[in-house]
């Protein structure tokens, strides 16, 4: 992921084919925000108006607080020569913060209009599922923590976008079920957005992982990839023609309850054979316990005993060996099998899980290319991107971006003007 995001711009590089319905004021906009910094004549070219209507349109965006020009020097030309004028994202306004909670700790970025993080937050858990007040008094603790690092007033933040592991309906902001949550069917957006009087915006955290690398990331220049997350669980989020695809509930791509074997492992969702029951922590952990001949009353955590299941692998220990092994015969039919739906052009698995590189051997790759139908394509490309934890809460900054922009200067602005 890029660290001059502030030079380089944000959002996908490339539009997808209904983006020429959007407002021309919204494509200009998100034109020169991907790009960074570019010219008015590159943009008019680039989304194939004319430059006079780029003119208008970048006139209004930059009366209105949108835009800015700056001089940028022309490309190949020496310090000497006048700088031409190049438009960038106003920056320093439209504050959002993006969180992502987990079972481990909680992270949050805060993020201005362009897409540039000003600050970051992180802030450790304890254990036990969370009550809709604790999410509430967290994230509070979180906005105050960001807010002084930034200078920036808690009042004039525009959004929020939150991440949380399972099941969620995006379009109502309904928490069907999280495994961090205390409860199900949790209208844990109207509660966050009453509480600090802000649009709140939920999602899985898979697809906000998914949304920061077509936002900051791999992603950027691709139209159709898919993220695998493993971490606890297992979760994919799939870009399709440039765009998050979410299914007709927001629910789609629940790759880790996909069934890779009929009447099998027992998974946490209560169903039997889903690829979580073969690939994800618990799963590992019950079989550690074997392997490892640990007593039924062993206490350490579930990362303390994957990490000595881990090292005793590297040490030779067949048994230990065996388990990563199949794990990743697992991992690689489910990739296969997306491979075989979906067609991505790349796959990226991301996740602290990706620390044990059995899950993606070389051996586990050539498995799933066995499984591919042949059809003489070549298989995607299978990249490991380890980020860490910020990484899912600049995607959930991303979501609140999205709809803020959306909300400003897409076609939903006129339709509340009329
Ligand atoms: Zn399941």
């Amino acid at each position: 992921m890029n660290d001059d995001a502030e030079l380089l711009g944000c959002g996908p590089l490339l539009q997808s084919a209904d983006s020429a319905q959007r407002p021309l004021r919204q494509q200009v906009f998100e034109h020169v925000r991907a790009l960074g910094r570019v010219p008015r004549v590159q943009v008019a070219k680039d989304l194939r108006v004319s430059p006079a209507s780029v003119t208008t349109i970048t006139s209004e965006l930059i009366e209105t607080g949108f835009l800015e020009e700056v001089q940028a020097p022309r490309p190949g030309e020496t310090s000497r020569g006048r700088p031409a004028v190049a438009l960038q994202v106003r920056p320093g306004v439209h504050h959002v913060m993006g969180v992502k909670l987990s079972d481990i700790h909680h992270t949050a970025v805060l993020a201005d209009l362009s897409g540039q993080v000003i600050a970051t937050a992180a802030m450790p858990r304890t254990p036990g599922q969370l009550s809709v007040d604790m999410v509430a008094e967290v994230t509070g603790a979180l906005m105050r923590q960001l807010c002084a690092e930034a200078g920036v007033e808690a009042a004039s933040l525009r959004a929020l976008g939150l991440g949380v592991p399972g099941f969620v309906d995006t379009d109502s902001g309904l928490v069907r079920w999280s495994p961090i949550l205390d409860m199900r069917d949790s209208d844990l957006s109207t509660a966050l957005a009453q509480h600090f009087d802000l649009p709140v915006h939920i999602d899985n955290d898979a697809n906000l992982v998914t949304l920061a690398e077509l936002w900051f990331g791999a992603g950027r220049s691709l139209s159709n990839f898919a993220v695998v997350t493993i971490e606890h669980g297992v979760g994919m989020g799939f870009v399709m023609n440039h765009r998050l695809y979410r299914g007709a509930h927001g629910m789609g791509m629940e790759l880790g309850h996909m069934k890779v074997h009929l009447d099998g492992a027992l998974c946490r969702c209560g169903q039997r054979g889903c690829l979580e029951a073969y690939v994800a922590d618990y799963a590992l952990v019950r079989e550690a316990r074997t392997a490892l001949n640990l007593p039924d009353l062993e206490t350490r955590s579930v990362r303390a005993l994957l990490e000595s299941l881990f090292s005793q692998a590297r040490a030779g220990n067949p048994a230990a060996h065996s388990i990563f092994r199949r794990a990743g015969r697992y991992l690689s039919l489910a990739l296969a099998n997306v491979t075989n739906l979906f067609d991505p052009q790349l796959i990226i698995l991301s996740g602290e899980r990706m620390r044990y590189d059995y899950l993606y051997a070389g051996d586990t790759l050539a498995e799933m290319k066995s499984m591919m139908i042949e059809t003489g394509r070549a298989a995607p490309k299978v990249e490991i991107h380890a980020w860490g934890d910020m990484v899912w809460a600049r995607g959930a900054a991303a979501l609140a971006l999205e709809t803020l922009t959306e909300q400003m200067l897409g076609a939903s602005r006129e339709m509340a003007a009329q």
